[in-house]
């Protein structure tokens, strides 16, 4: 059978009979992909790490017949294992990798592969504020993925100045004012900002903190979006949202 090295940083790992385990990994080449990890529910496992979320590496794929290929070896890189040592970093850290399940698909998109990879370095290695990390990937990954949103200072139906009561749309993924009608409400604090985010960049990200009530009601926003999209509701968002009290 044939084998391949793959670039990829492990997103979501499921136990499998007594001691095996399927991850989902996204990688560079081929977008996700899950494959199987042979015995690394034993205490001594040798690939044991490569079968954990937020483990970043080149992979040794071998294709099986079932289609899920088996992973032979994994030589880490710089690893986001750190981030696991502090909830808040984790949390987020896992929002982001489960929302980039939900939304990711088989096909290879490296500018994706590459935000994703600097987006968790943001957060791994460095001061910035775990909410706006999270945010501002949801952001990226929803806009690398054909979903951008359209966050202007107007509504997007009738263009009047939105002030303090806005919705928003799902099916245009926009924000409207109350007239217009189509959406769901969202708090004001939540709107802008969503709207800030979305105009930072990577470097603007270091020195910027968000307020509670306006990071936990963009978080929310993002996991109904990511829901209204793909139908996923992001279970580390819940414990996410709960921490920020
Ligand atoms: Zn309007």
């Amino acid at each position: 059978m044939q084998t391949q090295i793959v670039h990829a940083i492990c997103i979501r790992a499921e136990d499998s009979g007594e001691n095996d385990k399927i991850c989902t990994l996204y990688t560079a080449q081929s977008g996700k992909k899950r494959v199987k990890l042979r015995g690394v529910k034993k205490a001594a496992a040798r690939l044991k790490y490569a079968a954990q979320p937020f483990c970043f590496g080149a992979y040794t794929l071998q294709e099986t017949k079932s289609g899920v290929a088996l992973v032979t070896g994994c030589t880490p890189y710089e690893s986001f294992f750190d981030l696991t040592a502090d909830p808040m970093r984790y949390y987020a850290g896992s929002c982001m990798l489960e929302s980039l399940s939900a939304i990711a698909t088989e096909v290879s998109n490296p500018a994706l592969f590459k935000y994703t990879v600097e987006c968790l370095s943001e957060l791994g290695f460095s001061e910035s504020d775990p909410n706006a990390v999270c945010l501002f990937y949801q952001l990226g990954l929803l806009r690398l993925c054909g979903y951008g949103i359209t966050a202007e200072d107007t509504c997007s139906y009738c263009h009047a100045p939105l002030d303090l009561t806005v919705r928003f749309y799902f099916d245009s993924l926009s924000f409207c004012c109350p007239l217009c009608g189509v959406g769901k409400h969202v708090d004001y604090d939540a709107y802008r900002t969503v709207r800030l985010v979305d105009t930072l960049s990577k470097e603007n990200l270091k020195n910027f903190k968000l307020s509670k009530d306006g990071a936990e009601g963009a978080l929310r926003l993002m996991g109904n979006i990511i829901y209204k999209i793909t139908g996923v509701t992001l279970r580390a968002l819940q414990t996410f949202l709960v921490m920020q009290a």
